[in-house]
């Protein structure tokens, strides 16, 4: 019984009747070791093809989130993650900004350069703006010229202070053909909205930005304006 408990597969009485017996048990022994290790080879596959699903699945996951020209997120993302951050802002008392950029004239770039060359100048564009940002803030496409940038545990003055560098970066930078746009630059224009001073919603604080965005675009263009 010990031995069976420390391992043993089998046992046979002595003396052997039959030889025979001997090697029967040899080699349902040996078969047994032999299920054994390709159990374990399968086990192991199995554990390397689930590894190999999940990091897939990851892949996939991100991939939805991300939108295909810019490779920004995108605005099913993004609406997802303010939803997540006022939230927090209402738990936790904490400030949020929000910074609206719409491209100024992007119509006309098209027209005179193409739809690829305004494709390229909006992948710049989402590039531009990723760099002028930190790494806890959301930057999203928000439609076809319009981007948003979430900035969690962010005044509405140091979002201005974001807003201005992007707005700089962005008119400063030879975009190809920026020289035919009004004001000889590819430009872009900014609304800013922030929490709670504008809204404490989600739907509050978008609209406050948009409608800065608004005004950013009757003052003529390239500029900030913010809400309130
Ligand atoms: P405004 O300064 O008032 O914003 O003028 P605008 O010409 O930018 O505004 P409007 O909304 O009239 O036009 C937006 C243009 O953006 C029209 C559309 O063809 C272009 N656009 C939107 N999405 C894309 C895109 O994915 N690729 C390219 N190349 N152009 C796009
Ligand atoms: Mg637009
Ligand atoms: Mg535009």
């Amino acid at each position: 019984v010990l031995a069976l408990r420390s391992g043993a597969y089998d046992y046979l009485l002595k003396p052997f009747e039959d030889l025979e017996l001997v090697t029967t048990a040899v080699a349902r022994a040996v078969e047994k070791g032999l299920l054994v290790r390709e159990r374990d080879a399968l086990v192991e596959a199995l554990a390397m093809k689930n590894r190999e699903l999940s990091e897939i699945n990851a892949f996939l996951a991100e991939r939805a989130n991300r939108d295909g020209l810019t490779g920004l997120y995108n605005h099913r993302y993004f609406q997802e993650a303010f939803a997540r951050e006022t939230a927090l802002c209402e738990r936790h008392g904490r400030d949020l900004s929000l910074i609206f950029g719409d491209v100024d004239h992007f119509k006309r770039f098209n027209d005179n350069r193409g739809h690829q060359a305004g494709d390229m100048a909006l992948f710049k564009i989402a590039a531009i703006l990723q760099k002028c940002i930190r790494i806890s803030d959301v930057v999203a496409r928000y439609g076809g010229e319009e981007f948003v940038v979430l900035l969690p545990d962010t005044t509405k003055e140091d979002a201005r202070v974001v807003a201005e560098k992007i707005r700089a970066a962005i008119e400063s930078h030879p975009f190809p053909g920026g020289e035919n746009q009004p004001g000889g630059k590819l430009t872009i224009s900014v609304g800013l909205s922030s929490f709670p001073e504008d809204g404490r919603e989600p739907d509050a604080l978008i609209q406050g930005a948009d409608s800065a965005l608004y005004a950013a675009k009757s003052s003529g263009r390239n500029v900030i304006r913010t809400h309130g």
